[in-house]
């Protein structure tokens, strides 16, 4: 807008928007407003049009009481204040505006010339002065001066606002990082870091800034740190994750959390360069970094590793471990020129423990036994638990057998103390097997195998002993795998057989019974007895198909019996610890009887003490449901087990069968002292039929008939014989 106007008489051209620090009308002008405090209503007046003419917003007040009143009322940006006025002056004005009002900036307008005022004024705080009379020139350019410097500090208080906002956003996301982030000098020296530190280490932000990065690194890992703590790369080049150990503050002000003493991080880094895109060494300024606290992932890797390669119940390794070990070993072993060896330790007769004393006292024992071992050992050795009571052990550097040995012997020596369990003294001892590297096998499986079988051959000859691997054991272990093998075959190609034993009324003579024995017919090997092979059926299993083979033979005779009119005699066939495990034994033996037509009474099962004692609750279970079917339960070898008959109370047995070995210690008609006369005794008291087994002299016999007992079973009265003998003797009754 181009305008003239007259002021104290002078005309004045239209103004020049482009002169420099004159204001143009603009809308901004708009927003200033300015206060005009003049007593004279005509200087107020022509001031008020030029500022009009320029756009401003101008209020007018003619003393000093009333520009505070309006200052008072709205806010003011400038006021052009008159020094020299009645009752209140322009310096009694400027102080209170300064107190009350200290956002309105003031010019002063006086006609006082003196350098004084004007210095006093602008000592109090006014922002320029104008000297009367003035040009309007000179007042646009004073006025535009002020607003534009008004408007500049806005601005820069603006910018300062967001400025800190900005900054005070960032600190918030750099401090409640989870993370620790941190600045180096091109020194090492840590230039920033966050709070992280403080939660993570101890140390507050400021007692690190400074410290070389050295310091906070765990010294066995300083190597690692070095290299990501220094980094220099920039991008894809620089450090990723790099884990180490980082050590927290100590002394007595350390913070009580900070047990570990150290946390493992996670440290990605990058350098940081003076230009960015000059990454030359002279621009290195240092390193930018973040390090996250994953001790809590370690910590859970390190139990989950632990899980997976130790057997949690002895916290000795497991076979994993032992596996790598000994892998790694032997490959030294290799290199070197150094012998090893491997043992393997099997527990004799655990299992009687565990079941006679259960299984919390069997895990006792068995934490107990690992401990007595462990203390046994070299460092370097490894003995691990490698399955319910076997051992392996690995020792290493051996000059020859007889360190080994010693080895063997020091363990067998230190387990000969008992061991108190409930109350109860037990005697541990272990069967040991040693295989030797090179000689014995130049693998990791040969040698444990080969350790194995020697272990076997010394359990086969008694128990408590160590061995060391011979060839002549792979021949007996390669006879074992035939065997098993004959046996899968002999099943499939019928070379079972059962024969039967009579069992004799030892009083009228009568056959009242017979026992089914197996027999198996071998192409090559002619007639082979129980005894070679049933415990090696057990061990792999064959003896659940022996066994049900063997039920529904026996019912078979039975049904064949009955037929002929002998069905009035009792057929006892033994059972195997296994079969009594099958969920569905006494569904099949069912079965067989109804099958084969077999009656009440007629079917005797006999079972070794040590089976019944093995899952008593389990025993008692399925004897008494078959015999709700008419099945008869025989305890078989009676005597030189672990079982009390109180025990066996429990059960609804039928008849005891006195071991052989008791009956073979009879030696008149008149022995008193006989443990057998004590057996009888309590069976009576139980109300039990006995049988006495492996009766071979009639001096036995009388014996028997002088205690009053019924039955008697031995090569005396009648040996092991084919179904068809068997039958002609039930049918004649007598032997
Ligand atoms: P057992 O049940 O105690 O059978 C008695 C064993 O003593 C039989 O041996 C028998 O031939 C033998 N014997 C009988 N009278 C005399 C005697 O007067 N003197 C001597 N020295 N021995 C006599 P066998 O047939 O060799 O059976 C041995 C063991 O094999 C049996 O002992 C039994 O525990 C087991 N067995 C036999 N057949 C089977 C079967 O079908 N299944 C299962 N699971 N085991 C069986
Ligand atoms: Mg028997
Ligand atoms: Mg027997």
């Amino acid at each position: 807008m181009k305008t003239s106007v007259s002021w104290l008489g002078a005309s004045y051209g239209p103004l020049d928007d482009q002169r420099q620090g004159e204001v143009p009308e603009t809308a901004e002008n708009k927003e200033t407003t300015v206060l005009v405090v003049d007593d004279e209503p005509r200087m107020r007046e022509s001031v008020r049009d030029l500022l009009d003419a320029y756009g401003y917003t101008c209020l007018l007040a003619g003393s000093g009481r009333e520009a505070l009143r309006r200052l008072d009322e709205r806010p003011v940006d400038l006021m052009l204040l008159d020094l020299n006025m009645p009752e209140m002056d322009g310096f009694q004005v400027m102080q209170q505006v300064r107190k009350r009002h200290p956002d309105t900036d003031v010019v002063v307008v006086s006609g006082e010339t003196t350098f004084e005022s004007a210095t006093e004024a602008l000592r109090q705080g006014a922002q320029d002065f104008l000297r009367k009379p003035y040009a309007p020139d000179e007042l646009s350019r004073v006025i535009g001066s002020v607003v534009h410097k008004r408007r500049l500090e806005r601005n820069i208080h603006e910018v300062h606002r967001r400025l800190e906002a900005s900054e005070q956003r960032y600190r918030f996301i750099v401090n409640n990082s989870p993370d620790i982030i941190y600045m180096l000098d091109d020194r090492g020296r840590f230039s920033f870091i966050n709070e992280r530190v403080t939660a993570l280490l101890g140390y507050t932000p400021d007692e690190v800034v400074g410290m070389h990065y050295s310091d906070l690194v765990h010294e066995d890992d300083l190597e690692k740190a070095r290299f990501a703590f220094d980094e220099r790369r920039t991008g894809s080049r620089a450090s990723q994750n790099v884990e180490f150990r980082l050590v927290c503050k100590s002394g007595p002000q350390s913070y009580r959390y900070f047990e570990s003493r150290s946390i493992t991080i996670e440290l990605s880094a990058m350098g940081m360069y003076r230009d960015r895109a000059e990454r030359l060494e002279q621009g290195f300024v240092g390193t930018y970094g973040v390090a996250r606290d994953i001790s809590e992932r370690k910590r859970a890797e390190e139990i989950i590793n632990y899980q997976l390669y130790h057997d949690l119940l002895t916290k000795l390794p497991n076979r994993a471990l032992f596996r790598d070990r000994l892998s790694l070993a032997i490959s030294r072993a290799r290199r070197s020129g150094s012998r090893l060896a491997v043992l393997f330790l099997d527990m004799d007769r655990f299992k009687v423990v565990n079941d006679s004393l259960g299984h919390l006292a069997g895990d006792q024992l068995l934490q107990t036994v690992a401990a007595r071992l462990d203390a046994c050992l070299r460092e370097s050795d490894t003995l691990a638990r490698v399955g319910g009571d076997e051992f392996n052990l690995l020792v290493p550097d051996i000059d020859g057998p007889e360190d080994v040995a010693r080895v063997a012997r020091k363990i067998m020596d230190r387990l000969k103390e008992p061991v108190v369990l409930e109350g109860y003294e037990v005697f541990v001892s272990f069967s040991i097997g040693i295989a030797l590297f090179p000689e014995d096998g130049q693998s990791m499986d040969t040698l444990v195998k080969h350790a194995d079988m020697a272990m076997y051959h010394i359990k086969g000859r008694g128990k408590n002993g160590y061995e060391f691997f011979s060839d002549h054991m792979k021949a007996h272990y390669h006879r074992q795998l035939s065997l098993e093998n004959g046996i899968r075959r002999a099943l499939d190609e019928r070379q079972f057989e059962l024969f039967y034993q009579p069992q004799v009324d030892v009083c009228d003579q009568r056959v009242c019974g017979m026992e089914a024995l197996l027999r198996w017919n071998h192409p090559e090997r002619g007639l082979v007895l129980p005894g070679d092979f049933i415990p090696l059926a057990e061990e792999t299993g064959l003896i659940i198909n022996i066994g049900s083979w063997v039920l529904e033979q026996a019912c078979r005779e039975l049904g064949a019996w009955n037929r002929e009119g002998l069905g009035d005699r009792v057929l006892a066939v033994n059972i195997s610890a296994a079969q009594l495990e099958e969920p569905d034994f006494e569904q099949r033996v069912v079965e067989a009887m109804k099958h084969h037509g077999v009656g009440r009474g007629q079917l005797e099962l006999e079972i070794t003490e040590n089976v019944l004692m093995q899952d008593m609750d389990q025993a008692v279970t399925k004897f008494r449901n078959l015999a709700s079917h008419g099945v008869r339960v025989a305890v078989d070898d009676f005597g030189i087990g672990y079982s009390s008959l109180s025990y066996l109370k429990s059960l609804p047995l039928n008849t005891l069968k006195v071991d052989r070995s008791f009956i073979s210690d009879i030696r008149s008609r008149s022995d008193k002292n006989s443990i057998v006369t004590a057996i009888f005794a309590m069976a009576r008291e139980l109300e039990l039929e006995v049988v006495a087994e492996g009766v071979e002299s009639q001096g036995q016999v009388d014996y028997l008939k002088r205690l009053r007992c019924p039955k008697a079973q031995g090569f005396l009265l009648g040996r092991p014989m084919q179904a068809e003998q068997a039958r002609e003797i039930l049918r004649r009754g007598l032997h």
